[in-house]
């Protein structure tokens, strides 16, 4: 792919990494669950209106956060249900209804005044049940009582029970009690809703706890590429490659202080580059001072000192022919190195969910 010699940043998505991490998926759940596909927040940062196209074939739902963000998928027409993973504001609730989107209720109260504004049309819910994440859905004791109320709605069309999990990559013994509760659960509701579609897994659920998928899996992290705990990171391919271009390359006599507050001295002569993206673009102030790094020439190089606004400053004094105008990689693989979402976030001590959702380069996004 050619990228102008103009353009300072950009994202690069790769297309087929979705495909393959969609295999992935399947392979650990096996073929009888379904997949929902969870693009809330621009399809994790990494643009929705391309995202979503190129996945609708081989994935069964949609999951958004709230109506807004339905309401741009629905209108790239595709064909699939959309489920709201949020809860909708008394106000949202006429829209989420009238455009068929599956509303995630947390009561029967809730439930009804939603039916209720659907008229004679049937309506699709989705409750959720409160097993540990303390968000929103009813308490789990509660849920076979509020699902008794819930199924004598006249028009009550699909009818999703769901949970989260809170803690699938760090707490396996509480994860696998909770989700045997939600299994004795579902055993029980079934008797009371037989048409009812019951999940809960995520990314780190599906790889962790893949027997537990009923009927359909919520995929978010995991379909782009990245996922928690780090060991299943070669079972899939991350889709979003980050690059920038050095803008200036200097050499810095020893002893001179770089970035704000003089944080970072050069020991020695350096060379020094200026890559175009601060914190304004998404690359996260937090790593500053902890050895993030970029690739130039395919090596890791240091980011030192502060990460600004616009510009970070990176250690090339081993990359020698670095030159202006140069390929750097802040995301992505150059050469035989790597650079992973989750090596950025960990060094920002953070969680790769935030560094895709708070890219904003100011450049633009390639899709291949
Ligand atoms: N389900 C719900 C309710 C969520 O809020 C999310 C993401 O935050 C997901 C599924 C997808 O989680 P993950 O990105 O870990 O796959």
């Amino acid at each position: 792919m050619s990228i102008p010699s103009n353009l300072r940043t950009w994202v690069q998505i790769d297309l087929a990494a979705f495909r393959h991490n969609l295999k992935a998926i399947r392979a650990r759940i096996g073929s009888t669950a379904g997949i929902i596909a969870v693009v809330k927040a621009d399809a994790y940062g990494h643009g929705i209106t391309r995202v979503a196209p190129a996945i609708v074939d081989q994935i069964d739902l949609f999951a958004v956060a709230n109506v807004h963000e339905a309401d741009e998928l629905a209108a790239l027409g595709l064909g699939r249900d959309i489920l709201l993973l949020g809860p909708c504001l008394p106000d949202e609730r006429q829209a989420a209804v009238d455009a068929g989107y599956i509303v995630s209720v947390s009561s029967a109260e809730e439930a009804s005044a939603v039916a209720g504004l659907a008229g004679t049309r049937s309506c699709a819910l989705n409750l959720k049940v409160d097993t540990g994440m303390g968000r929103m859905g009813c308490w789990h004791e509660d849920a076979a009582e509020v699902v008794r109320q819930i199924v004598k709605l006249p028009n009550l069309g699909a009818f999703h029970i769901s949970t989260h999990l809170p803690a699938p990559d760090e707490d396996a013994d509480f994860t696998r009690e909770e989700l045997e509760g939600f299994g004795r659960l579902a055993a029980e509701i079934k008797a009371i809703a037989p048409r009812a579609k019951f999940h809960a897994l995520n990314s780190a659920g599906i790889f962790e706890f893949a027997g537990f998928a009923p009927d359909y899996v919520r995929a978010g992290l995991v379909l782009y590429g990245s996922c928690y705990p780090d060991i299943y990171q070669p079972q899939i391919q991350p889709a979003l490659s980050w690059k920038a271009r050095l803008v200036l390359v200097r050499d810095v006599p020893a002893g001179r202080s770089v970035s704000y507050g003089r944080t970072f001295f050069t020991p020695h002569q350096m060379r020094i580059a200026t890559v175009p993206v601060g914190y304004a673009d998404g690359f996260p102030r937090q790593v500053s001072g902890h050895d993030a790094a970029v690739l130039v020439h395919g090596k890791r190089c240091l980011v030192l000192g502060r990460v600004t606004m616009d510009q970070i400053l990176v250690d090339v004094t081993d990359v020698p022919d670095a030159r202006v105008g140069d390929e750097t990689v802040l995301i992505g693989r150059q050469g035989g190195e790597e650079i992973l979402a989750r090596e950025l976030a960990d060094k920002a001590g953070t969680i790769s969910w935030h560094i895709f959702t708070g890219l904003k380069p100011r450049g633009s996004y390639f899709y291949y």
